[in-house]
């Protein structure tokens, strides 16, 4: 790369990946511009306060005190003190993942399936089959695969068996994991990390005022550098690489162009090469939270509840008070019921109030006075939760994860990068790339 130090990095969007990028680039003295489309910062990491005393998570609940400290926050952080999940399958609750252990079908077809994967060098094609040779059918066919058609809104069988391979965790792993938690009186991090170790010292806090703390403290200092409800319309590459971006209507000459947009997005909006433009398809799966208050506390089995089962419209139900006490006022809860859906579908379009009494009928099995205790609801949609990993374009998706191709244009953060990676993965993976980046400015 040629170093063209005069002219700015370009930053496009201002959520946690945004503002790490710009606030690390700015303390190796890099000149940065940030353009975030929206008119706050924070992107999916924001949490909203009611009058009533209630607070909502867009969709992050759950941060390590590992990313606090790292950010400096820590100081702001209440420790969590507990985290469980559960599924509902026939009317019953089971623990996960040991409670369904128990249950002879899927422990005997459990055992099958790792005593077939002896000796077996077999790859599998899809997620479908990732789940069946690793959990066995049981627990493949009743819990796993519904509960990623759920998210996905594709077939498991039609998804790359990277899905599974992304949400693996070692039976020992997790068990020590649980059991360091109970040790500890602390929410011990399982499955929230995969680039640095999980491991009994690194456990759940939630930030005083939400979640949206990380990326103010991450802004702090930024004045100037980020310009709000600026969407960048273009960005503009010149023999194949990065020259610029266009943001209403003006063109702002760049150094390096580092994109947090969804990569669909990106696809459309480099202009000058038709190099990103596959990406046009990759989908990412909408997905509506209800956010459903009530009379009462502890209504849910534990603070995850896992819906398999058709007959209900979300597939996962989350208590955040059980974790968080402070998230509802006393003596009440919140319960978020999380709907996949595509744009334009029958629950994208329900109103509120139709979408909430959908979700508190079908509790009904859950919590039988559901109707008596419930006091309303507040909605949250985003068209772009969960990157959809189709195997249709698998192949573009791991070339895609090498690099865009373009010199001096970097795509980051879990839409940017199109994977399904927590908060502090997201931090840390870039900061990774940006020390690569001002490595080769300095
Ligand atoms: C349902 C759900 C639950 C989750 N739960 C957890 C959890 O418990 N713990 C955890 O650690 N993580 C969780 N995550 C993940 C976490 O929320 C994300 O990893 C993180 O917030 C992603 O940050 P980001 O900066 O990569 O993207 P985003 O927050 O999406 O930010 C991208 C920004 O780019 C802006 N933008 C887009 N296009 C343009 C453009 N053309 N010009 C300018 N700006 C643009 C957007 O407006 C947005 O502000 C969850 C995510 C979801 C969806």
């Amino acid at each position: 790369m040629t170093s063209e130090t005069n002219k700015p990095t370009v930053i496009l969007g201002a959520g946690l990946a945004g503002l790490t990028a710009a606030n690390f680039l700015r303390s190796k003295n890099v000149p940065v511009i940030l353009y975030e489309a929206g008119n706050k910062i924070a992107g999916l990491a924001q949490s909203f306060h009611d009058t009533d005393g209630f607070t909502y998570d867009f969709g992050a609940h759950f941060v390590t005190n590992r990313l606090a400290e790292k950010i400096g926050v820590m100081d702001k952080c209440r420790t969590v003190k507990h985290y469980a999940e559960t599924v509902w399958l026939g009317g019953k609750s089971y623990g996960y993942p040991f409670g369904l252990m128990r249950v002879p079908r899927m422990t005997a077809s459990g055992v099958a399936a790792q005593l077939k994967s002896f000796g077996s060098h077999a790859k599998p094609e899809s997620a479908a089959d990732w789940f069946r040779a690793s959990y066995g059918a049981a627990l493949a066919d009743e819990v796993a695969i519904p509960l990623t058609d759920a998210w996905s809104g594709a077939k498991a069988a039609d998804l790359s068996a990277a899905v599974g391979g992304g949400i693996s965790s070692g039976i020992a792993r997790t068990l020590w994991l649980k059991m360091a938690s109970r040790l500890t009186n602390r929410a011990v991090s399982c499955g929230y990390s995969r680039e640095l170790p999980e491991k009994a010292s690194v456990y759940h806090v939630y930030p005083e005022g939400g979640i949206g703390t990380l990326c103010q403290k991450l802004a702090e200092g930024l004045n100037g550098t980020v310009k709000l409800e600026s969407p960048v319309e273009a960005i503009l590459v010149e023999d194949g690489k990065v020259a610029g971006v266009r943001v209403s209507g003006k063109i702002q000459e760049a150094s390096a162009v580092i994109s947090t947009a969804p990569v669909h997005v990106l696809g459309k909006i480099v202009e000058g090469t038709s190099r990103l433009a596959h990406l046009q398809k990759f989908r990412y799966r909408p997905m509506i939270f209800v956010n459903l208050r009530f009379e009462g506390r502890g209504l849910l089995p534990d603070v995850v509840t896992w819906t398999p089962e058709n007959e209900f419209p979300f597939f996962r139900l989350t208590e955040t008070p059980l974790s968080m006490p402070w998230l509802a006022p006393k003596g009440k809860t919140l319960i978020t019921a999380d709907i996949g859906c595509e744009k334009d579908d029958e629950f994208w379009q329900m109103d509120d109030e139709t979408v909430g009494e959908l979700c508190v009928e079908n509790l009904k099995p859950l919590i039988p006075n559901a109707k008596d205790l419930y006091m309303g609801c507040r909605v949250l949609r985003t068209p772009i939760a969960y990157p959809v990993f189709l195997r249709e374009y698998e192949t573009e998706r791991q070339s895609f994860a090498e690099g865009t191709g373009i010199e001096n244009l970097h795509s980051v953060g879990r839409n940017g990068e199109f994977q399904h990676i927590f908060m502090e993965d997201v931090h840390h993976r870039t900061l990774r790339k940006m020390r690569e980046l001002a490595s080769i400015f300095q």
